[in-house]
């Protein structure tokens, strides 16, 4: 059954999505749009630190559903590797001083190596982390990157390589993130989210739309409806799949932020509605 027209219960906003906003133009922003759902970069803590960040968001209502982003493991030597956990361990505190449940992870990628040994020392990264993140009660999740960031941001392109992972290190605290951006071209996408609907790995649903033309790799992503992705077709087979957490609106574009941020929040709720 579609959802009231006015329940926007299960919205959430990235605050990379409003990214000239300070958190806390953002956190009394989203509450007075009447949003329940906030998920904060870790680049928005803005010098406050992630306890003070977490009361300033629960202060407007709001629930942290994740902090963006560890990850970054590949690394050519040992002593790089090494201080990539380090930082993860330190994100994973973080997210417990934020309360946060989960963190999402862009894996990374390490030019030089080969896809095969990035995806070998991710899986190597996240299995070091584990323990911390299972102690401080935080889960992981895996956000396969669209290919063309398959060189340098992250190696793993697939919600099947990230199944792999899932399944290989088998923790309930791992999971993955399935971003519209990032999977909507797989020809297995809708049979990868029910297996891991299956699995019960399904932790983190993110959309926004594709462009064409896309003019900026990072910093040109659409509002939901005016691209090329079926976001309500894919959160179809997500939410048939189990899911029923928050639908994360993330999007990067300095096309959108150049505009007034309180009118762009209004315009997601819309295309929230129509769209997704
Ligand atoms: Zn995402």
């Amino acid at each position: 059954m579609a959802p009231p027209l006015t329940d926007f219960s299960r919205l959430c906003i990235h605050t990379m999505t409003t990214k000239p906003w300070t958190l806390e133009e953002a956190a009394r922003g989203y509450a007075a749009a009447g949003l329940r759902g906030i998920t904060v970069w870790r680049s928005a803590f803005e010098g406050r630190g992630p306890a003070a960040a977490g009361e300033l968001v629960r202060s407007h209502g709001l629930s942290v559903v994740s902090l963006c982003r560890g990850g970054f493991f590949p690394h050519g030597t040992a002593a790089g590797r090494a201080k990539a956990i380090d930082e993860n361990r330190r994100c994973v505190d973080e997210a417990a001083a934020l309360g946060a449940p989960l963190i999402v992870l862009v894996c990374g990628s390490a030019p030089g190596l080969s896809l095969g040994e990035s995806r070998r020392q991710i899986a190597g990264g996240i299995e070091a982390v584990l323990p911390h993140a299972a102690s401080c009660g935080i889960r992981l999740a895996i956000e396969p990157l669209h290919p063309m960031y398959a060189a340098d941001r992250s190696a793993v392109n697939t919600l099947r390589q990230a199944r792999a992972i899932c399944r290989e290190l088998s923790s309930p605290w791992l999971g993955v993130a399935v971003d519209v951006y990032h999977t909507w071209w797989d020809e297995n996408l809708e049979e990868e989210i029910r297996a891991c609907g299956s699995e019960s790995t399904l932790f983190a649903f993110h959309i926004c739309d594709w462009l064409t033309p896309t003019v900026d790799l990072l910093e040109d992503r659409g509002l939901m409806g005016e691209g090329c992705i079926p976001v309500r077709q894919i959160r179809g087979w997500v939410e048939a799949a189990g899911f029923d957490g928050f639908v994360e609106v993330e999007i990067f574009s300095r096309r959108l932020w150049a505009t007034d941020q309180a009118q762009y929040v209004e315009a997601i709720k819309a295309a929230y509605l129509e769209h997704a």
